[in-house]
């Protein structure tokens, strides 16, 4: 028998109570589990925890990440869409009575409900996550969108994704999800990960990145999905000036100069292309368009 002490992301114990339950991988499922312990405490680290906060991981796998957040946190909860992991993580974290595993897809689940029913007694709550990178994207803007009272995010995603989050204007990676990301929180990179520490290794490049969630909005945008509806519209062919990708979605037919004129009363020259626009400069031009009734 395995030392009940030995951390469940050391190589050894992942592989003992691999085989020991006969799981085998998903890779539909993005089953990549963390066997790093230098890692692990960079996540932890980040997400700022302590016994009056709550965590809320998605994916827990085998519970590596589970356990050293129980150890921090005044409340675990955790999001299992794989029924298969359930004896494991029972067997795992049965010392942690203050833990709880749902079993469901987070996609799918009320997670307001949940945060109401789970973190009932704690001072905040964060999202610490191995995410399964096949959804990424979905997830976190399911997690921004809502309004959830969180006061971190701090995620192992796909590298190229993490970059585009974070990153500023002017650059081939700032988009419509940097504009998304940053209009409800800072987005922080937190270490870049090579393949070396998951079992299965991944196909791609991984970093830690963190967002610190805003309580409001940091541009005074009027109408919000107008406002991401503009966004979507101005990247809509890169290539393209924000002029020309702005007429194809407001103005098909005519009114090239109406736009014109709307554009430089947003203060932005309309040979610019979408990837030089701040959040500033796409909130005041939503608020314009919309006053001109282009909603
Ligand atoms: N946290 C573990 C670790 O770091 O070792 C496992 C991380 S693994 C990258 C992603 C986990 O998310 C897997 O356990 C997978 O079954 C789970 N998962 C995949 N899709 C999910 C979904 N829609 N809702 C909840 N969990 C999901």
């Amino acid at each position: 028998m395995m030392s009940r002490r030995e951390e469940v992301s050391t190589p050894r114990r992942t592989k003992e109570l691999i085989q020991r339950h006969g799981f085998s991988f998903k890779k539909s499922l993005g089953q990549n589990f963390l066997i790093d312990q230098n890692i692990l405490s960079k996540i932890i680290e980040a997400a700022s925890l302590d016994k009056t906060k709550g965590a809320l991981e998605i994916g827990p796998g085998i519970g590596a990440l589970t356990e050293k957040l129980a150890q921090q946190a005044g409340k675990v909860t955790a999001v299992e869409i794989d029924q298969r992991l359930l004896p494991i993580l029972e067997e795992v974290l049965e010392p942690y009575p203050h833990v709880s595993v749902v079993h469901g897809d987070v996609l799918k689940l009320d997670l307001r409900e949940l945060f109401e029913r789970q973190f009932t007694d704690v001072t905040g709550v964060s999202v610490v996550a191995n995410l399964p990178y096949y959804v990424t994207t979905p997830i976190l803007m399911k997690l921004l969108e809502e309004g959830l009272p969180l006061e971190h995010i701090v995620v192992m995603i796909q590298k190229e994704v993490a970059e585009r989050m974070a990153a500023a204007p002017g650059g081939k990676e700032y988009g419509s999800l940097s504009i998304a990301v940053q209009y409800y929180s800072e987005p922080e990179l937190v270490c870049v990960v090579p393949h070396t520490v998951f079992i299965p290794q991944p196909n791609v490049e991984s970093a830690v990145i963190r967002l610190s969630v805003r309580k409001e909005p940091p541009v005074s945008v009027e109408d919000e999905a107008f406002f991401f509806d503009v966004v979507h519209a101005s990247f809509a062919q890169r290539r393209k000036t924000i002029a020309n990708n702005l007429k194809s979605r407001f103005f098909p037919k005519e009114g090239r100069e109406r736009l014109q004129q709307l554009l430089t009363e947003a203060g932005i020259e309309p040979s610019r292309r979408a990837e030089t626009l701040s959040l500033q400069e796409y909130a005041v031009l939503s608020n314009v368009l919309l006053h001109a009734g282009l909603k």
